[in-house]
């Protein structure tokens, strides 16, 4: 329980801090997007100024008005220095440097003899406006180099600079915002992580504790289902591996029963002959009894040690059918070739007669040839066993769609309805000292049922109490006529 429960905190902490990262990571791309966007934005707000005075000047300097620009393309003395600067805070914009021209070889036309990029300026001697970011005295600024056209010419490169001082404070007065807010959105994330976790792990915890209840004994309990999501979904299934649970726990039951009263069987079952052995032995071992006494009781030990032999070699054969090993060795069987050999080894020239009707010659199955006689050879032996000696018993062999039906059918004693049901089971047999006198050990159904059962088929039985029995096996054919 203490575990579930810290699991379901592990789940909970993780969850949370899933959540914050996740925030804090969302937080990082809006700040950076939105910082790179208002810098750009602030950026291109600085071009167009600059590209509009720039285009201001151009007209001044193709105009016959005036111009200090114009003057000094044409070397006339300009203005004193600082004179353009003024000019172009005069247009309403503020610059903290004045503009300069530059001639070819780089010299400052203006008279202020300051050159702002020189590799940019050589590039707008080709006749190309750009824009470049520099750092002059500490401070950063833009500065947009472009040609002065005269007479179609390119008279001089102007290079205007502008501080860009005033966007990188609202940048990062921009960030500063963004960082102070962080800490109270990743707060309040976390916040609502736990909280909604909280709330959706609550039926992980009903569950488990649920769960827990159960026992070996309380298998029956199962787990509520509330709603339908996921959780119910869970309970679901969880209520669905319970039943197939409980369902193999009383198998497993079912079969440890079945082996209690096996065993029990069993023992009894050799018990019998051995009681038998040890009394006639004592006999045997006495003084000065009649020769007939002697041969009676050895007869009689040797008689319960055969049917030892039997009850064993039909428990090995039952052992080795339950394991399969046999299947491992089958082979084309023909039925009726089968069924011919298991009459001729019951043929003990007494009791019922035994017929064969054979409708179908070459029906053939996948099989053990051995097992398959052994399993004809006990459903015509148990018949002729329950049947008057004036009785019949007719076997017939034919085929039934994709499958072989061998019909063994006796005009004998037949089986209480109630009975039915439990012949092939181990053991059991219907007047049980009846059919130990008669030899029977109770195992030879069950024997023909396992037979069946590895041949892929099955055995069923109808009886008549006074009239008789039918008991009939069908296994998939190989090959039919
Ligand atoms: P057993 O070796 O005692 O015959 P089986 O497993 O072969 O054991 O048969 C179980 C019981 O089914 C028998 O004890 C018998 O009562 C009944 N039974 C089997 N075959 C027949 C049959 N042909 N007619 C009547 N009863 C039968």
């Amino acid at each position: 329980m203490k575990r579930a429960i810290s699991m379901s905190h592990t789940v909970r902490a993780r969850l949370t801090l899933w959540n914050v990262s996740i925030v804090a990571l969302v937080l990082i791309a809006i700040g950076v997007g939105i910082r790179v966007q208002v810098a750009r934005v602030a950026l291109q707000s600085i071009d167009d100024r600059l590209i509009q005075f720039g285009d201001d000047i151009q007209r001044e300097v193709n105009t016959n008005q005036p111009s200090p620009f114009r003057d000094a393309l044409l070397g006339i003395p300009g203005p004193p220095r600082g004179g353009f600067g003024r000019m172009f805070r005069g247009h309403g914009r503020r610059s903290t440097l004045p503009p300069v021209i530059l001639d070819r070889s780089g010299k400052d036309l203006t008279g202020s003899w300051k050159l702002y990029d020189l590799g940019a300026a050589s590039e707008a001697w080709r006749g190309r406006r750009l824009f470049t970011t520099v750092t002059i005295a500490g401070d950063s600024y833009r500065v947009m180099s472009m040609p002065l056209m005269m007479s179609g010419k390119v008279a001089g490169v102007l290079q205007l600079p502008f501080s860009t001082r005033a966007v990188t404070t609202e940048v990062n007065h921009l960030t500063s915002a963004l960082i102070a807010f962080a800490p109270i959105a990743l707060f309040l994330s976390a916040l609502t992580g736990a909280l909604l976790t909280n709330n959706a792990l609550r039926p992980v915890r009903s569950i488990t504790q649920a769960c827990d209840a159960i026992e070996s004994g309380t298998l029956s309990d199962r787990l509520p289902v509330n709603g339908a999501d996921e959780f119910a979904g869970l309970s679901v299934t969880l209520n669905r591996m319970l039943a197939r649970i409980e369902a193999a726990f009383a198998q497993m039951d079912k079969a440890y029963r079945q082996l209690e009263s096996f065993t029990a069987d069993a023992s009894h079952e050799i018990r019998s002959p051995l009681t038998v052995i040890k009394a006639n032995t004592s006999i045997a071992m006495r003084d000065d009894e009649p020769i007939e006494t002697y041969r009676y009781a050895l007869s009689a030990a040797d008689r319960a040690a055969d049917r030892i032999d039997t009850i064993v070699e039909s428990l090995m054969l039952l052992a080795r059918l339950d394991s399969s090993v046999i299947t491992a060795s089958f082979a084309p069987v023909c039925v009726s070739s089968a069924v011919t050999r298991a009459i001729e080894l019951c043929d003990n020239g007494v009791g019922a007669v035994v017929s064969l009707n054979v409708v179908s010659q070459s029906a053939v199955v996948a099989g053990n040839e051995e097992m398959l006689v052994r399993l004809f050879e006990n459903l015509v032996s148990n018949g002729k066993r329950y049947t008057p000696a004036d009785g019949c018993v007719s076997v017939s062999v034919r085929p039934d769609g994709d499958q072989a039906e061998i019909r063994v059918e006796d005009t004998g004693v037949g089986i209480e309805p109630e009975q039915l049901a439990h012949i092939f089971e181990r053991f059991y047999r219907v007047d049980r000292a009846r059919a130990r006198e008669s030899g029977g050990t109770g195992l030879g159904l069950s024997i023909c049922k396992s037979i069946a059962a590895i041949h892929r088929g099955g055995i069923t039985v109808t009886s008549e109490v006074g009239v008789g029995s039918t008991f009939t096996v069908r296994i998939p054919l190989l090959q039919a006529d």
